[in-house]
C-alpha cells in the first residue's frame, strides 16, 4: 500500500490526510509541536462551508462565532469607511477548537500522528522528493514515503531545503511576508470602537495593517506589516493604540506569543514535483489581506486528495499530481492573482499616499473589501483621479498593466502535463 507522509500538521495536511486515509492510503503526519501545543489563544475567520467543501462532517454551530462588520482607518484614523450592508461575513473559529475538529477527523479514519518530530530537510533522489530527515529526542532519521505532503507552513524546512532540481520556488522576498503580532488584553473602560472592529492601514509610517476587536470583557490587538518587523515597532504601536483609547488595558490575557509570519503573495508557480505537493502557506496559498489561509489550506487539501481518490492511483509523479495544481489554480490561485497586484503596488506607496486615495475616495469600501479585486478596474478613471498626486501614476499603470497579463497568464496554464510547457508557463507566472 502506497505511503503518504505528511510535513507539519497544518490544516491543509490534515485535510489532505482525513480524505486520503478515508479512501484507504496509509498516511502518517509528522509535527514537531506536542498535541497540546496545537492552535493559538485567539479566533480566527473561516468559512464553514469548508467542512462541507471537504467531506467532513459540519462541527456543531456553538464553535462558530459570528462575523462583524469591519471599519477602516486611514492613517491618520481621520478617515472612517464602513462596509455597506448587508454583507456575508466570515465566521470565527477558536484555533484549538478547529484542530480538535481536523485531528479528530483524521484519527477516525486511522491517520498515524508522530508529535514532537522536528523535520530538518527534504531528501531528494534526482529529481523526486523521497522523504524527510526529522529529529526527535534527540535522534536524527530519515522518514520515506510515496508521496510527501508539505504542510509545514510558510517556513518549511522540507520546501526551503530542496535543491534547484526539484524546481520549486523556496524562498519568499521579504515584501511577500506579512509579520504579524496579537495579543488579547483585558479592558479598563467600558468603552468601544464604533463599532467595535477597526481596521487601521500604515499608522505611524509602517507598510502595515493593524487592528482592534473590542470583545466584551477584552480587547484583541493585531499589528502587521508587509516585510521585517520589530517587537520595538510593536510595541510603539500598542502604545500609541493605548494613548488614543483608554479602554486597552495593561495585561495580556492570550496570544503575545512573538512575531508570526504569513504569505502574502500570489501561490508559488509550481507546487506539485514528483513525490511532492505543497498545500496552505508552505506553497503561499493564504491572502491576510481577506483573511483566507484556512479556508484555502483545506480546500487545497481536499483538492490534492480528489486527484488521486477517484480511481485510487499510486501514480504520484509530477504529471498526475498536476490534477491537484490545475484544479487549484483555476478554482482558486488564479483568482487572487489581482489581489497579489494589489500588494505589489500597496507596498510601493507611504502613508501620505494611502491617506490621499482614501480622502479622494479613489480607493473606496468596495476596493478594500474586495481585497483589492476592483482596485485597478477603471485603471484609465483611477489615473486622471490621482492627479494630485503624480508619484502615483507610475505605480498605478504598472498596475493595470500587470492585472491585464495576469489575465492572459492564468488562461495559458497547461491543462495536461508536459515538463517543458510547464516549466515554460511556470517562468511566465513567476514575472
Ligand atoms: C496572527 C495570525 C492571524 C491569522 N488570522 C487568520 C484568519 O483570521 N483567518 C485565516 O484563514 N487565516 C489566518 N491566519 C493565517 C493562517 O494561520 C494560515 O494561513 C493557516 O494556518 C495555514 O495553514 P497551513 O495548512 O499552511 O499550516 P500552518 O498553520 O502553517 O501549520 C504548519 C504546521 O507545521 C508545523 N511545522 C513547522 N515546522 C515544522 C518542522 N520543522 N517540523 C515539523 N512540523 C513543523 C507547525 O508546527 C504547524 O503545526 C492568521 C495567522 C496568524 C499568525
Amino acid at each position: 500500500m502506497a505511503e503518504i507522509i505528511i510535513a507539519g500538521a497544518g490544516h491543509g495536511g490534515l485535510t489532505a490526510a482525513y480524505n486520503f486515509a478515508r479512501n484507504g492510503y496509509s498516511v502518517t503526519v509528522y509535527e514537531k509541536k506536542q498535541r497540546s501545543e496545537l492552535g493559538y489563544g485567539w479566533k480566527d475567520s473561516m468559512s464553514p462551508s469548508a467542512f462541507n467543501f471537504c467531506g467532513m462532517p459540519m462541527p456543531e454551530k456553538k464553535v462558530f462565532t459570528p462575523g462583524v462588520p469591519n471599519c477602516y482607518y486611514s492613517p491618520s484614523a481621520e478617515i472612517k469607511l464602513l462596509p455597506p450592508d448587508p454583507v456575508n461575513y466570515s465566521k470565527y473559529i477558536d484555533r484549538k477548537d478547529l484542530y480538535d475538529i481536523l485531528i479528530e477527523n483524521c484519527e477516525s479514519v486511522g491517520v498515524k500522528f508522530n508529535y514532537g518530530a522536528n523535520i530538518r530537510s527534504a531528501t531528494v533522489s534526482g529529481d523526486r522528493v523521497t522523504g524527510f530527515m526529522t529529529e526527535k529526542d534527540g535522534a536524527l532519521s530519515e522518514v520515506k514515503g510515496d508521496l510527501i505532503i508539505d504542510a509545514a507552513g510558510v517556513d518549511s524546512p522540507v520546501r526551503t531545503s530542496l535543491p534547484a532540481s526539484v524546481g520549486i520556488q523556496n524562498i519568499l522576498a521579504d515584501n511577500e511576508v506579512f509579520y504579524v503580532y496579537r495579543a488579547i488584553f483585558d479592558r479598563k473602560t467600558d468603552e468601544s470602537l464604533d463599532p467595535p472592529y477597526g481596521v487601521f492601514f500604515y499608522r505611524q509610517d509602517r507598510p502595515g495593517i493593524d487592528w482592534i476587536v473590542c470583545e466584551e470583557n477584552s480587547i484583541d490587538i493585531l499589528v502587521g506589516k508587509f516585510g521585517k518587523m520589530t517587537m520595538d515597532e510593536v510595541d510603539a504601536s500598542i502604545a500609541d493604540f493605548r494613548e488614543r483609547y483608554g479602554f486597552i488595558g495593561d495585561n495580556m490575557i492570550s496570544g503575545g506569543g512573538g512575531i508570526y509570519r504569513i504569505p502574502v503573495r500570489k501561490t508559488l508557480p509550481l507546487i506539485v514535483a514528483n513525490g511532492y505537493a505543497l498545500v496552505g502557506d508552505s506553497a503561499a496559498m493564504a491572502e491576510p489581506l481577506s483573511g483566507s489561509g484556512i479556508t484555502m489550506s483545506m480546500k487545497a487539501g481536499k483538492m490534492l486528495a480528489d486527484a488521486f481518490i477517484v480511481d485510487y492511483s499510486e501514480d504520484f509523479s509530477a504529471a498526475r499530481l498536476w490534477r491537484y495544481q490545475y484544479r487549484y489554480f483555476n478554482e482558486i490561485g488564479n483568482g487572487y492573482l489581482s489581489q497579489d497586484i494589489y500588494r505589489s503596488a500597496l507596498v510601493q506607496m507611504t502613508s501620505d499616499d494611502i491617506e490621499y486615495l482614501l480622502r479622494e475616495k479613489i480607493i473606496t469600501i468596495k476596493e478594500i473589501e474586495g481585497a483589492g479585486s476592483y482596485v485597478f478596474n477603471d485603471i484609465a478613471d483611477k489615473v486622471r483621479g490621482i492627479g494630485g498626486r503624480r508619484s502615483l501614476i507610475p505605480i498605478f499603470v504598472r498596475a493595470g498593466a500587470a492585472l491585464a497579463a495576469a489575465g492572459r497568464t492564468a488562461k495559458a496554464m497547461p491543462s495536461t502535463y508536459d515538463k517543458d510547457a510547464v516549466t515554460e508557463w511556470a517562468a511566465l507566472y513567476g514575472k
